[in-house]
Formats: C-alpha cells, sequence, structure tokens
C-alpha cells in the first residue's frame, strides 16, 4: 500500500447530497483506507468517489492528513457560525469516506489529535463511524466528548458470518465488534449498530437480538437504495452482490432488506432505521 503523510487545507468539509440530511460538515483524517482490501472493502461505497480516490484502486493508498487538528482549531468558529445559520447545527461525522481508527492511527495519531481539537471546541452533534474494535482505544476522550456535546458512535456490523465465503477476512471480526459496541453503551456512550451495506444474516433472531443488548439503535442499509445510485448499479460493479447471492440469493434484492427490518423491529421497537434516514438517527415506528 502506497503511505503519504499530507496536508489538508480545511478539515471541515461542508456535506453535500445524502449526507447533508445527517450533519453539516464530514472530517475526513485520511484520504483512502487501509481497510480496503479487507472485506468490507469489496463493497465499500467510497470507492466510487473520484474525488477520494483520484484513479487509484481502492485499498493501494492511505494518505495521512497530519495537520488534521490544526485545521480544525483554525476553521472551528467559522464552519460553527456557517452550519448554526444555514443547517440549524453544527454536526461533524467522522467519518464518511474512511475509517478513523486505522492501524495506522496508533502511528500518526491523526484522529486522536482530532478528537482532543474537538473536545476544546465541540460542535454540537458527533458522530463516530466505525468498522474497527480499535474505536474503544479512545474510550475515556470519546466519555468526555460525550458530557460536551451530542456524540453517537456507530459500529458497522454487515453480517453475523465471520468467514464469509469468497471473500477477503473482516478487517476486525464480528466478535470484537460486538464488543466494542457493548463497552461503549456501558459507558454510557450512545450506541448505534450500523448493518451496512446489509449481507445475508446467517440467524437474523440472535443477531438482532444481541444487537438490543449491545447498542440503543440499529440502521439497515441495503446498497440497493444505499450505494447512492439507481438500483444500486454502483455495487453491482464490484464482487459484493456475487458473493452475497452465493450465501442467500434473495439477500442481493431490497426486499430482504425490509424482511430484516421486520426482524429488527421486533428486537429494537422504535429504534430501527433504514439507509440514510437511520444514520440521520430518524428511526421507524
Ligand atoms: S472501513 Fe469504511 S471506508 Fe474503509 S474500506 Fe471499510 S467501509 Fe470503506
Amino acid at each position: 500500500m502506497e503511505l503519504a503523510v499530507t496536508e489538508i487545507r480545511n478539515i471541515l468539509t461542508r456535506t453535500t447530497g445524502f449526507l447533508k440530511t445527517v450533519t453539516s460538515h464530514s472530517v475526513q483524517p485520511y484520504r483512502g483506507c487501509s481497510f480496503g482490501n479487507a472485506l468490507c472493502g469489496v463493497g465499500c461505497y467510497v470507492q466510487h468517489n473520484p474525488y477520494a480516490t483520484q484513479g487509484r484502486p481502492w485499498g493501494s493508498f492511505l494518505e495521512v492528513r497530519k495537520n488534521g487538528a490544526d485545521s480544525y482549531r483554525l476553521h472551528v468558529d467559522r464552519e460553527r457560525r456557517w452550519a448554526r445559520k444555514s443547517r440549524g447545527k453544527f454536526g461533524v461525522f467522522l467519518s464518511s469516506s474512511t475509517e478513523p481508527f486505522l492501524p495506522q492511527e496508533f502511528r500518526y495519531r491523526v484522529t486522536e489529535k482530532l478528537l482532543h481539537a474537538m473536545l476544546e471546541s465541540p460542535p454540537d452533534l458527533l458522530i463516530l463511524q466505525t468498522h474497527s474494535h480499535w474505536v474503544t482505544e479512545y474510550l475515556e476522550i470519546h466519555r468526555q466528548l460525550h458530557r460536551c456535546c451530542d456524540l453517537r458512535v456507530h459500529v458497522s456490523i454487515e453480517t453475523d458470518i465471520e468467514e464469509f465465503p469468497g471473500l477477503p477476512p473482516h478487517a476486525s471480526s464480528v466478535e470484537r465488534r460486538f464488543d466494542a459496541a457493548r463497552t461503549l453503551k456501558e459507558s454510557g456512550i450512545r450506541t448505534v449498530i450500523t448493518v451496512s451495506p446489509l449481507m445475508p444474516i446467517q440467524e437474523p433472531e440472535p443477531f438482532f437480538s444481541r444487537i438490543a443488548e449491545c447498542a440503543d439503535a440499529v440502521v439497515i442499509d441495503h446498497f440497493v437504495q444505499g450505494d447512492g445510485s439507481p438500483n444500486g448499479s454502483r455495487t453491482e460493479r464490484t464482487a459484493l452482490p456475487a458473493a452475497m447471492a452465493a450465501v442467500r440469493p434473495d439477500s442481493v434484492d431490497v426486499a430482504y432488506r425490509d424482511r430484516m427490518v421486520e426482524t429488527a423491529k421486533q428486537y429494537l421497537p422504535g429504534r430501527v432505521g433504514v439507509n440514510i434516514d437511520g444514520f440521520a438517527g430518524r428511526y421507524r415506528a
């Protein structure tokens, strides 16, 4: 993997498109993702974003934005004023195009420094989105952020299958991500499990029952209607749908999502979100 240490002008990006309904800003401590060759990288929506990839294969590069925290400090007051005026509140989604808790984080500490900068000058809302059990490495910082802003941690767990036939291994095992979610929830931090993108679930009832124990809510996002293209055509170009269909042929159809939503509602009534509404914290009755 090609690794570069870079600088960013303004780490606070004003959101556009679907994300606009979730938060006013997104923050990417890295460009690219070193989990790109793991299971979640196969169907990762970001690989279709030319700004993020600049034509490079997903998982082949990582840019470390070493000045992320300084950039946040420099721009936060102006961006907060803009967000409150034009979007109602200053919300940060960390991260929509990379993983904040990559192995490289523990060498470069870009996310950790950013979180400290946010403690000095917090957003109104902070959503931490992760596919990694390493999110709990910064548990004490999360606890402090929880006291000074509306913090929500989203832990992605897209299936209950640890070794998915035909796909590379998970970067962070299903078991360890469940443990991380439980630790966060038991620390009093609002924790949401994002089943995103939904893959075949071997045992739906135990899976959603476990989510109800380890999290405050669940979001179920299918690549059809979820990947930003009409009918999931972007994801159709990846190896994900064929691997899903080999395990459960009906799982590539959006009706599968709706069946999983009905099962989830039995365990988390009023706390099940679907696609972008769920990421925004809008749950189905
Ligand atoms: S961790 Fe997130 S950004 Fe990275 S490859 Fe997986 S889904 Fe994509």
